[in-house]
C-alpha cells in the first residue's frame, strides 16, 4: 500500500505568489495522512454513521492515497472602456483653451490609474478642437425675439374684463335678482302703486336691468377690445433675445470627448490536481492572504478572458490554500474516492456511494416493476 503527493500547479501560480510551490510544498507535507491514519479516519465515519458499515469491509479492500492541496482563486479586476463622442458647445473663450493640439491624442494613450477615484472620467481629446461661427444668429450673438416675434410688443387678455370688453356690475335696485317687489316699483311724482293690503309680496321683473340682475358697463381699460398693449417681458421690449445656439458668444466650439469608464469585476475557480473539489470545503477555512498584480495573466480556460472593448487597468488575487488528501478504495469491482480536506481532517466527498444493493432491489426496482406490470395489465384491459 503506497502513498504519494501530487504537487503540480499552473505556471501562472507563482506570478501571483512567488513563494506559492514552498508555501504548496509544506502545506501538503504537513498536512501528508498515512494509507493508517486515512483508514482510521474512515473508519471513525462509519461508526459515526457517515456510510452504512456493513458496505465497507476494510479488510477486503485497497486503499491507496494521494496527498495533495486545492487553491480557491477570487480574481478581482477594475476593466476599462473609454467611448468618444463629438460634442458643440457655445465658445467661452476663458474656459475652452484646451484641444488645439497639432496632434490627434491616441483614445487609449491616457493611462489613468491614478485618477479614477471615481466611476467616470471625461476630457477633451487632444488635437480635436475648433472654433467656428454661429449659424443660428449669424454671429450676431443675438436672434429675434419668438414671443413679440421681434416687435417688443404685443397683444394681451386684458385683465380687468377677463377679455370680454365689458364690466357686468350687480344691479342695485333688484340686488341681482333680476325682480323685485311690487311696492318698490315708484313712479313720476312718489305716488306708489299698488300699496293695498294684499299687493305688498307680489314680485315683478325689474325694469332698469331688465330682469338680468346686472347692468353692463363698457371696459374703461381696454376701452371694449379685450385686450391690451404690453411691452414684451421676453425681450423687455428690444425685440432680440441672446442667440440660444451660443449663448451670446458669436462662436462654437466642437471637440471630441472622451469618456472612460471603470467597472470592477469578480470571478472565482479552484486550482487543484482533483478535478472533484468543491467551492464549500473552502468554507470553514479562513486565512487568506491578498496579492495584486497590475497586469493581466492569461489564465488559460480557468477564467473568462477580459472582453476586447477595453483594458484591464488592475487585477488583484485572493488565494485560500487547503490540503486535501483523495483516498482511493477498491473493492476488486470499482474504485471509489473519497476526500479527507482541511487542516481539520474533514472526510468528505464520496464520489460513488456505497448502496445496499438488497435495499435498492427492495425500494427501486421492484416497485418498477409493479407499476409497469399493471400499466400493462390496465393498457391491455
Ligand atoms: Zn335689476
Ligand atoms: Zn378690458
Ligand atoms: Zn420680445
Ligand atoms: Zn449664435
Amino acid at each position: 500500500m503506497d502513498e504519494q503527493s501530487i504537487l503540480s500547479f499552473p505556471e501562472w501560480l507563482s506570478e501571483i505568489d512567488e513563494n506559492i510551490e514552498s508555501k504548496i510544498h509544506s502545506i501538503v507535507k504537513e498536512n501528508s495522512i498515512s494509507v493508517e491514519q486515512a483508514k482510521k479516519l474512515i473508519e471513525e465515519k462509519v461508526k459515526g454513521g457517515f456510510f452504512s458499515k456493513k458496505d465497507i469491509d476494510f479488510s477486503k479492500m485497497t486503499f491507496k492515497v494521494e496527498n495533495s492541496f486545492a487553491i480557491k482563486v477570487n480574481q478581482k479586476r477594475h476593466f476599462e472602456t473609454r467611448k468618444v463622442e463629438r460634442k458643440t458647445v457655445p465658445y467661452d473663450p476663458e474656459k475652452f483653451t484646451v484641444g488645439f493640439e497639432d496632434e490627434v491624442e491616441d483614445v487609449w494613450e491616457q493611462y489613468l490609474i491614478d485618477k479614477f477615484t471615481k466611476k467616470e472620467l471625461q476630457w477633451v481629446r487632444r488635437g480635436t478642437a475648433e472654433v467656428s461661427p454661429c449659424g443660428t444668429c449669424d454671429s450676431r450673438g443675438l436672434i429675434r425675439c419668438p414671443k413679440c416675434k421681434g416687435k417688443g410688443e404685443y397683444y394681451e387678455k386684458c385683465y380687468k374684463c377677463s377679455g370680454k370688453g365689458i364690466i357686468e356690475n350687480k344691479c342695485p335696485t333688484c340686488n341681482g335678482r333680476g325682480r323685485v317687489n311690487e311696492g318698490q316699483i315708484t313712479v313720476v311724482g312718489g305716488r306708489k302703486i299698488g300699496t293695498g293690503a294684499g299687493y305688498s309680496t307680489r314680485e315683478v321683473q325689474c325694469l332698469r336691468c331688465n330682469a338680468s340682475g346686472y347692468l353692463s358697463e363698457r371696459c374703461s381699460k381696454c376701452s371694449g377690445q379685450g385686450q391690451i398693449l404690453v411691452t414684451c417681458k421676453k425681450c423687455k421690449g428690444s425685440g432680440e433675445i441672446t442667440c440660444t445656439t451660443c449663448l451670446g458668444y458669436r462662436q462654437l466650439y466642437t471637440c471630441d470627448l472622451i469618456t472612460a469608464n471603470c467597472k470592477p469585476s469578480e470571478q472565482s475557480f479552484i486550482v487543484s490536481p482533483f478535478e472533484k473539489v468543491k467551492s464549500s470545503w473552502f468554507n470553514s477555512y479562513k486565512d487568506s492572504e491578498y496579492f495584486e498584480i497590475a497586469e493581466e495573466l492569461d489564465l488559460g480556460n480557468y477564467v473568462k478572458p477580459a472582453p476586447n472593448d477595453g483594458r484591464v487597468l488592475l487585477e488583484g488575487y485572493d488565494l485560500k490554500l487547503i490540503p486535501v488528501s483523495r483516498v482511493l478504495i477498491n473493492d476488486g469491482k470499482k474504485e471509489n474516492s473519497i476526500f479527507i480536506v482541511g487542516n481539520d481532517k474533514k472526510v468528505v466527498g464520496v464520489t460513488s456511494s456505497y448502496l445496499d444493493y438488497k435495499k435498492v432491489l427492495i425500494f427501486v426496482v421492484l416497485p418498477i416493476i409493479v407499476a409497469i406490470t399493471l400499466i400493462y395489465f390496465f393498457a391491455l384491459h
